[in-house]
């Protein structure tokens, strides 16, 4: 994922976790349809395909992860009025030239920082 962030860099890249549990098994990665460096639109097509792969395949949606190549580390306000799914939330941002990962639960207008374990 980082990879992908960093080649599309300076504009915002975006995509989807699935898996079981609370463990990821597939990422998609999902065109920015915005091509903005501060916003992301995941291309509706794209979106649609994954849905329908997790569904057959018996996952379920587990996060999505989006880019901040100039900030904030956290969560944007935009994040939080678009949040439409009940998912983790990643976002990657740059500190100190290296891309750091995230991850954030959004609700009722707030949001508060999960543990994320890369395995
Ligand atoms: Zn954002």
């Amino acid at each position: 994922m980082t990879a992908y962030v960093d080649s599309l860099a300076p504009l915002e890249s975006c995509g989807l976790l699935a898996g079981r549990g609370s463990k990821v098994e597939k990422i998609f990665f999902v065109q920015n349809q915005a091509q903005s460096p501060v916003r992301y639109v995941m291309d509706p097509i794209e979106q649609l395909n994954a849905f329908e792969w997790i569904d057959s395949n018996g996952m379920e949606l587990l996060g999505i992860f989006h880019s901040h190549p100039t900030g904030p580390e956290t969560v944007s306000p935009t994040d939080i009025s678009e949040a439409a799914y009940a998912v983790i939330y990643i976002i990657f941002a740059p500190v100190d030239e290296k891309w750091h990962a995230r991850g954030f639960w959004i609700e009722n207008g707030g949001f508060r920082e999960v543990t994320l374990h890369i395995v």
